[in-house]
């Protein structure tokens, strides 16, 4: 159940921004509490000449100075766009819940009375599983498994020919002991915790069809035992740089380990202040890792993930972006390492696979914000 005009008052600006955006608008003007909108109320997207959709913050309407010439409030400019889009007719409920869904408001017991006994021993039980779940991953959040290291010292130590390739040294590799196991053709990455222990083991198939199918970097299975472990609890890198980033009072946060062992080998160990999250985001676990090592600035240098400039992944990114950003709450000061001219970096490429030059001209010009 969904309190309609609920959710229509505690709408902000920011949010009928994306809302407008999502549906199919460009960029709106602002104008204090006002937001000037292309015209997708009686047109299709683009196709609009001026901004002449008018959405007023202290009311929460639409006011069309066009075509329509009628205030509406979003649950009809959701229906409004359906119809003009996809030649759909939207009922009032269908676009409450498009516009619940989007922010990400869960429907509510209103009253007792309007449910029926069924719809209120099914929320009962969402309840209850999503309490067993948030038990569940704080657990897992002290529970960490600890493998035993003797497993990799039956692994060869030769240097991945491709990693080489690449740039990292075998210095580096020895160094946060990169080995390979030889029958399942994986370059083997340990990961350890900012004691030392050995808290997982990734592999980097070198085998196409498979590295195709389950993607290139998985937890390794030796035997019955699966090396894997909650990648958010932990940042690659840490125990071995924790000393350099306590002494710099900075990070650089990789998305992947192959950058942390680049920057090792272009940089050299005792300088080393990089890490990785091992995925395209933040815990806020990890941040409170980065915060309890004295760290001011955590300079995020995530994989490029934009083709063209004002495309919709460019302006996807940034937002994404900028929410990671308010995730560390001002804790530290964040900086980007962004190819913002779009002349650095192409497509997934770390700010660091270009060689040591771009990388360096990426960090002088990081983007604070
Ligand atoms: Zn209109």
């Amino acid at each position: 159940m969904y309190d309609k005009d609920e959710i229509k008052q505690n709408i902000t600006i920011e949010q009928m921004i994306d809302i407008v955006e999502a549906l199919g608008a460009s960029t709106p003007i602002v104008r204090s509490e006002i937001l000037m909108i292309e015209n997708i109320c009686h047109n299709l997207p683009g196709e609009s000449r001026g901004h002449k959709l008018y959405y007023y913050d202290n009311t929460k309407l639409f006011r069309c100075y066009t075509d329509c010439g009628e205030y509406f409030d979003v649950f009809e400019l959701v229906i409004k766009t359906r119809k003009i889009q996809e030649n759909e007719d939207w009922e009032m409920f269908k676009a409450i819940i498009w516009v619940a869904d989007f922010l990400g408001i869960a429907p509510k017991l209103k009253e007792f009375d309007d449910m029926d006994a069924d719809a209120f021993q099914f929320l009962k039980e969402i309840k209850a599983l999503e309490n067993k779940i948030s038990k569940f991953s704080q657990k897992r959040e002290q529970e960490l498994k600890i493998f035993d290291d003797i497993i990799l010292n039956n692994m060869s130590l030769i240097p991945a020919g491709s990693w080489l390739r690449e740039g990292i040294t075998i210095d580096t590799m020895k160094k946060y002991g990169i080995k390979y196991y030889l029958s399942e053709d994986k370059i083997v990455i340990p990961h350890r915790d900012i004691n030392g222990n050995l808290i997982g083991i990734r592999g980097r198939t070198m085998v196409k069809e498979e590295s195709e199918m389950f993607g290139k970097y998985m937890p390794l299975k030796i035997g019955d035992t699966m090396y894997n472990h909650p990648l958010s609890f932990a940042l690659y890198g840490l125990y071995e740089n924790q000393d350099n980033i306590r002494k710099a009072k900075k990070v650089f946060i990789f998305e992947g380990e192959k950058s942390v062992l680049l920057y090792d080998s272009y940089f050299g160990s005792s300088s080393n202040i990089a890490v990785a999250c091992c995925g395209s985001s933040i815990s806020s676990f990890q941040i409170d890792l980065l915060y309890s090592l004295g760290v001011e600035e955590a300079i995020i240098a995530f994989d490029k993930e934009f083709e063209e400039l004002n495309s919709k992944e460019h302006k996807r990114n940034i937002k994404a972006l900028m929410k990671l950003k308010d995730k560390f709450m001002n804790r530290m000061k964040v900086s980007f390492l962004y190819d913002s001219k779009n002349d650095m970096l192409e497509l997934k490429d770390s700010p660091i696979d270009k060689g040591k030059n771009t990388f360096l001209t990426l960090f002088k010009n990081r983007v604070i914000i």
